[in-house]
């Protein structure tokens, strides 16, 4: 037996409360698993494009097919993936250098971004060759409440110079509901009606394959992401994907490696069948990860939990929080998850001082790529309100096993 009886039976409970949500995610699941699949039929994906590729690897038919495929999926003109992308922060970063100049303006509506782009935006003069250390200024425009779009708020700041608007689809690691693909089509609308000719730029990390569309398949004109999240399948081992318009595609590229180079050099090191079969398993192991999400809310909610989204609630993203009384619980959830793993089941996770946060973070990360989070991982920042967030899971199975094995550490310290 792995879990107590109690426990089992409140999995098989939690399990029957979900059976029609999993259902609707079936249909999701199928919708882009199809999708991908006739996009590598419409360009003929065969397997010399998987061949290796070197030096300059100029007409390598192989990245040339796979920047096609991953542009027919998001209905976008032009896509970029690359395995030179190193994180999802230098993927947005080269797309946001790549569209803004000197005196522009980017706006984030969605509230303060992720924690890791706050470096890329800088601060004037702070010498690090940030965006506005380049002379290229940013605002942001708070959340209504913490939650919706301000749209009073969002037409003031919106002036001749704003250039970019930036929208962050996932909550990230926030206490703030993530934005469906129509409610950023409603943003792209709203803000174009202000200033016709603004760029409308997405992070899309986390939200790849959550629903049947996606942010540029709605008006959006570029976004990015991360291969070790959604799209990468678990089986990329690295790298990013900017897609869009195909003049803001080929700038982002022109900074990625250089003007007049572009898209058109870049050795693949190998990686190219991997990020082909990853998108081919994307949209199937983003489903996975999703059941998995929605069964963890069922199960804690079921005791007396607070969690984000609730399991009823639709989905956008990966992103499940769960909002604990105290940092013991915190700790023990964490810790749960990654005795789950098979990759690191044996090391014990504790909270440290990492660099750029305010306060201890314990991370449970037991994943065959180093931090990747369409993986099973989980993560809690040691402060009040005391939330884990958790995501990913290659298979239900293995995010289910996580979440029982979190619920026996909380029984097994008395925290419950
Ligand atoms: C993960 C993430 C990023 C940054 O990606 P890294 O790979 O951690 O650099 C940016 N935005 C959001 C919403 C993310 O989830």
């Amino acid at each position: 037996m792995f879990f107590d009886q109690k426990i089992t039976d409140m999995a098989t409970q939690a399990e029957v409360k979900v059976q029609e949500r999993f259902r609707e995610i079936d249909h999701v699941i199928d919708h882009n698993q199809w999708k991908v699949i006739r996009a590598f039929q419409n360009h003929k994906v065969s397997d010399f494009h998987f061949a290796n590729s070197t030096g300059y690897a100029y007409n390598d038919r192989g990245r040339e097919t796979l920047d096609l495929v991953y542009a027919e999926v998001f209905g976008a003109e032009a896509a970029l993936v690359r395995p030179h992308f190193a994180s999802g922060t230098h993927t947005i970063g080269t797309a946001l250098f790549g569209v803004l100049r000197p005196g522009d303006e980017l706006l984030y509506i969605t509230g303060k971004p992720y924690d890791t782009l706050h470096k890329v935006i800088g601060k004037e003069g702070d010498g690090t060759g940030s965006l506005r250390d380049f002379g290229i200024a940013y605002n942001e425009v708070p959340l209504l409440g913490g939650v919706a779009p301000d749209w009073e708020a969002i037409r003031a700041a919106i002036k001749p110079n704003t250039k970019v608007i930036g929208i962050q689809r996932s909550r990230g690691y926030d206490w703030r509901p993530s934005f469906t693909v129509a409610e950023i089509g409603e943003m792209v609308r709203y803000v174009k009606s202000i200033k016709e000719d603004v760029v409308v730029f997405v992070d899309n990390c986390y939200g790849e394959f959550t629903e049947k569309m996606e942010p540029t398949e709605d008006g959006v004109d570029l976004m990015a992401g991360s291969l070790i999240k959604n799209p990468g399948g678990g089986i990329a081992a690295t790298g990013g994907y900017i897609a869009g318009r195909q003049d803001l595609v080929t700038l982002a590229a022109n900074r990625l490696t250089a003007p007049g180079i572009g898209g058109e050099v870049g050795a693949m090191l190998g990686e190219t069948r991997n990020i082909f079969q990853g998108f081919f398993l994307a949209p199937h192991a983003v489903g996975q990860a999703i059941k998995g999400a929605v069964f963890a809310a069922a199960l804690f909610e079921g005791l007396g939990f607070t969690t984000s989204p609730a399991w009823n609630a639709p989905r956008t993203d990966l992103i499940q929080a769960i909002r604990f009384t105290s940092s013991e619980h915190l700790i023990s959830f964490v810790q749960g998850i990654q005795k789950a793993s098979a990759v690191d089941a044996h090391v014990v996770p504790e909270a440290w001082d990492m660099p750029g946060y305010k306060h201890p973070v314990i991370m449970a990360a037991g994943t065959f790529i180093q931090g990747g989070s369409l993986e099973l991982s989980a993560d809690a920042p040691i402060r009040e309100p005391y939330i884990a967030y958790m995501q990913g899971g290659l298979t239900y199975s293995h995010s289910k096993f996580g979440a029982l094995n979190a619920l026996q550490n909380l029984v097994n310290l008395n925290l419950l």
